[in-house]
């Protein structure tokens, strides 16, 4: 396991379940800090954390976690990040880097940013990486490896701050992007928010049928429908604050979605195959742009059924071999 020298002295947490948890592990494994401390909402999570060891300390509230940690980093749903911000913001201390790991950035910033003193550095963050599962107990060390992480600095942010985080990051064999927290809402509208809505619809439709009976929608689900009811299956606390919170990006993506379905609604409809078959090879190709640019398998299953993909250069797993999954 390739460890590297602590780029902080004291790492707390806000919020220990799937993205908190991975965070504690991975920066256990690769020794990117010294000491970590760790908090979350109940007793029962806060007990979970100190008997999994993922801290070395676990604290009962967020105030007490952030006192002396040069890294603090809120992993909560994003609608109580605001709240958190107001806690720990007279208790942190100065010259510290205060982030988050919300889905949604612009909001998250106007919640967060209000409680916080001058002297400490703002730097939004985003792992884009997660699975369907939440808790202390769903999170594992390699969670980012290969994965983007978004960072939404505001324009007078410390360049210096900015790069230590970006460290972070990248010593979880993560890549690190920087934009605005408006293009990121904007971005993830339409890469993961919309589909994720479309998902949880698709899925409550079919049970809706009436003369389909629900055995027979699980016996002949195919890929595509097993896949949305894989996302379908996402925490709804996470996924209600992302609606709430990314609200303008989304319903500027739906828009566009709610338009382009009605023109294949209506080219259905006439029994217009010169519209159906033109839009769906364009579509096709831009699928074939993202296997030439590496960004999917060709398998028609993506993949998933075999084992996981070598990972490719120049993003090693850093710790490949470690136990600590
Ligand atoms: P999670 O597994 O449910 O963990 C949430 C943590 O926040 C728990 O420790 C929970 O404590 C605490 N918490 C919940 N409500 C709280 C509140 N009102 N005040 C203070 N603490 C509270 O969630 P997660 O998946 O790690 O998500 C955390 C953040 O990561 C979210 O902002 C989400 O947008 C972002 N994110 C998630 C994913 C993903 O795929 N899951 C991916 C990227 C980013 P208790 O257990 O005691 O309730």
């Amino acid at each position: 396991m390739t460890t590297s020298a602590p780029l902080f002295e004291r790492l707390a947490l806000i919020g220990t379940g799937l993205i908190g948890s991975s965070i504690a592990r991975a920066a256990r494994a690769l020794g990117v800090v010294d000491d970590i401390v760790a908090t979350a909402r109940s007793e029962a999570t806060r007990r979970r954390v100190a008997e999994l060891g993922l801290a070395d300390r676990v604290a009962d509230t967020a105030a007490e976690a952030v006192a002396g940690a040069d890294l603090v980093i809120a992993c909560v749903p994003i609608g109580a990040c605001g709240a958190v911000a107001r806690e720990i913001g007279p208790h942190l201390k100065a010259g510290a880097i205060v982030s988050d790991v919300g889905s949604v950035k612009a909001a998250v910033v106007e919640a967060m940013a209000p409680h916080l003193p001058p002297a400490v550095h703002f730097i939004p963050a985003h792992p884009v990486a997660g699975t369907e599962d939440s808790g202390p107990d769903a999170g594992f060390a390699e969670l980012f490896v290969n994965r983007w992480c978004i960072l939404t600095p505001a324009k007078a942010a410390n360049p210096g701050a900015v790069d230590r985080l970006s460290q972070f990051w990248k010593s979880f064999g993560a890549s690190v992007e920087i934009m605005s927290a408006e293009h990121h809402d904007l971005v993830l509208a339409v890469t993961s928010h919309v589909p994720h809505l479309i998902a949880y619809n698709i899925v409550g439709t079919a049970f809706d049928l009436r003369h389909v009976t629900e055995s027979e929608i699980l016996k002949y689900s195919a890929g595509g429908f097993r896949d949305f009811t894989r996302i379908a299956a996402s925490d709804p606390t996470m996924w209600r604050d992302i609606f709430l919170h990314n609200k303008d990006a989304v319903l500027e993506v739906l828009g566009r979605f709610n338009e382009d379905l009605a023109t294949l609604t209506r080219a259905i409809r006439r029994g217009d195959g010169e519209t159906l078959f033109n839009s769906f090879s364009e579509r096709r190709a831009i699928r074939r742009g993202m296997i030439q640019f590496g960004l999917d398998a060709p398998a028609p299953n993506f993949r998933r059924d075999g084992p996981e993909p070598a990972p490719e250069p120049p993003m090693p797993r850093p710790y490949a071999g470690s136990d600590d999954r």
